[in-house]
C-alpha cells in the first residue's frame, strides 16, 4: 500500500503529474481541490461554505478538509494507496492525518515536494486552463489542448479557473509561504520528504517522481 503527499505551490505542475503517477503506482489520485470544485459547481453546502474562501485564494477551514479526506481514503478504491495532491497544506492538517494513520496503524510512504520558482509560477498559473470534468490541466500556450476549448482526454469544457487571476494567484502564492511550506521542515524531520526539481520538462519531472518513488 502505498501512500503519497504531493507538496509544492500552486502551479509547481502537482495535477499534471498526478495522473501519470496514480496510473503507473495503481493508487488513486484525491485532489482536494477538485472535490471542493465538484462540491462548488453542485451546490453543496460544503461547496457554498469553500467558494467564500477560494474565490479569494485563502485556504477552506482545516475543520472542512480534515474528515473529508480521512473518509475518503478509507474507501475501497484507495485499498492499494492513495495520492494526496493539495493535502495537508496546513501543519494541523499534516498533524491530524498523521494521528489518522497512526491510529490505523499505518504511515505516509513519501511525500514529494515538487519545488519551483515564483517567477516560472506565475506565468504558468495566469496561463493555466482546466477540464472542467477530469480537472486534466493545460496551458494556454506551452500546452494547449489539441482543440481550443476541448478537453484532450474527455471532451470537457477548458476554462480557465475564476481563481487563477493574477490577483488571486499572488495571494495564494503569500497563503502558500505562510500557512504550507512549514510542511517541509515538518515532513523532513519524520525522513519521508524527497525534493524534486519541478521547472525541468514534465517528462523529466516524472521521471524523477518515479525514481523517488521506486517500482
Ligand atoms: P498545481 O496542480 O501544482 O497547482 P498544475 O499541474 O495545474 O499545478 O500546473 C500549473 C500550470 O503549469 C499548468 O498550466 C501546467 O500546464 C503547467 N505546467 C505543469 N508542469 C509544468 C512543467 N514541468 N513545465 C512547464 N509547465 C508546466
Ligand atoms: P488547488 O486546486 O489545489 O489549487 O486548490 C484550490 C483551492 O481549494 C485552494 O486555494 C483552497 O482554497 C482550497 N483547498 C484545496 N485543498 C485544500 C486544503 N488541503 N486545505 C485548505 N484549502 C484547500
Amino acid at each position: 500500500m502505498k501512500s503519497v503527499v504531493l507538496l509544492g505551490p500552486p502551479g509547481a505542475g502537482k495535477g499534471t503529474q498526478a495522473t501519470g503517477i496514480a496510473e503507473k503506482y495503481h493508487i488513486l489520485h484525491i485532489s482536494t481541490g477538485d472535490i471542493f470544485r465538484a462540491n462548488v459547481k453542485e451546490g453543496t453546502p460544503l461547496g457554498i461554505k469553500a467558494k467564500e474562501y477560494m474565490d479569494k485564494g485563502l485556504l477552506v477551514p482545516d475543520e472542512l478538509v480534515c474528515d473529508l479526506v480521512e473518509d475518503r481514503v478509507t474507501k475501497d478504491d484507495c485499498k492499494n494507496g492513495y495520492l494526496l495532491d493539495g493535502f495537508p497544506r496546513t501543519v494541523f492538517q499534516a498533524e491530524h492525518f498523521d494521528a489518522f494513520l497512526k491510529k490505523n496503524g499505518q504511515s505516509l510512504s513519501c511525500v514529494v515536494d515538487i519545488e519551483v520558482d515564483e517567477k516560472i509560477l506565475l506565468p504558468r498559473m495566469i496561463g493555466r486552463r482546466v477540464c472542467r470534468s477530469c480537472g486534466k490541466p493545460y496551458h494556454v500556450d506551452t500546452m494547449p489542448p489539441k482543440k481550443e476549448g476541448v478537453c484532450d482526454v474527455c471532451g470537457g469544457e477548458v476554462y480557465q479557473r475564476a481563481d487563477d487571476c493574477e490577483e488571486t494567484v499572488l495571494n495564494r502564492f503569500k497563503v502558500y509561504k505562510d500557512q504550507t511550506s512549514p510542511l517541509i521542515e515538518y515532513y523532513k524531520k519524520s525522513g519521508v520528504l524527497g525534493e524534486i526539481n519541478g521547472a525541468q520538462d514534465v517528462d523529466k519531472v516524472f521521471n524523477d517522481i518515479c525514481a523517488l518513488l521506486g517500482e
